[in-house]
């Protein structure tokens, strides 16, 4: 699976230009590698619109966890379910570092995400400080089990991890296809441990992932796609992502 988190950028029109080239040029691909565009809320629509018949399935950034009710702001699950999204991201580590959001909350919002009948993208990942106190396995593995509690699942392709250090978004430091891969097996053996069949939920890398570092990440045995910043709102780079992610299988 790749998918393209495109934050808080792109007005409209460059929006549905961006999906529809996205939709174009990775229909082939899009046959054998899940891709996803979480656009920012308010263009989801539109964006829904241009995807509906291409192969390319639609997701959120965030949500609140409650159904419904005074929470000035907020989009609910069904909400983001009747515009057609598959997948809501939620833990990304913008939410929790900006927005002082905790793995308990996440893991409101992911038992919500499922209850709508949308797969949850949780991310989970170290700070720079927390991985040269030699503390990052133990880090992302707490809040793993903390974003996950109460989550119960049905399907395993109902849940997408993704782990993303925090060191490596938006700086251009991408972690070692070695450190990617230790950490994605340690997480692995958390989830198969914690749901048994586990085994078969996809984690995804994220962390300044371009066309140029793809393939030698897509290459490690426990990284099945890649969650994807600043280079998702680049058609041709994303669409390159996406084609290594399908070369890789
Ligand atoms: C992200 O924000 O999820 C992300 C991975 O960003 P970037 O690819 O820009 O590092």
């Amino acid at each position: 699976m790749v998918a393209g988190n495109w934050k808080m950028n792109l007005g409209l029109a460059d929006a549905v230009r961006l999906a529809s080239d996205v939709a174009r040029e990775t229909a082939d691909d899009a046959r054998a590698v899940t891709v996803a565009v979480c656009p920012p809320t308010i263009w989801l629509e539109a964006v829904a619109e241009r995807v509906r018949t291409s192969g390319v399935a639609l997701g959120a950034q965030d949500v609140h966890p409650e159904a419904s009710g005074a929470f000035t702001g907020e989009v609910a699950p069904p909400m983001l379910r009747e515009v057609g999204a598959r997948y809501v991201i939620v833990g990304h580590s913008e939410r929790r570092q900006l927005f002082g959001e905790s793995s308990a909350f996440v893991a409101e919002k992911a038992r919500a995400v499922l209850a709508a009948g949308m797969a949850p993208i949780l991310c989970v990942g170290e700070t720079l400080d927390e991985r040269e106190g030699g503390d990052a396995e133990a880090v992302v593995l707490g809040q793993l089990a903390e974003s996950l509690d109460g989550v119960a699942l049905d399907d395993p392709a109902g849940l997408v991890v993704a782990y993303e250090p925090v060191w490596a978004i938006g700086t251009g430091r991408t972690a070692t296809p070695d450190q990617a891969q230790t950490m994605h097996a340690a997480v692995r053996a958390a989830l198969a441990e914690r749901f048994g069949g586990g085994e078969k939920i996809e984690i995804l890398y994220g962390g300044s992932v371009k066309p140029g570092n793809a393939a030698e990440l897509f290459a490690q045995p426990d990284l099945d796609g890649a969650l994807v910043g600043g280079a998702s709102l680049d058609a041709d780079a994303f669409a390159a992502i996406v084609a290594a992610a399908r070369a890789s299988l």
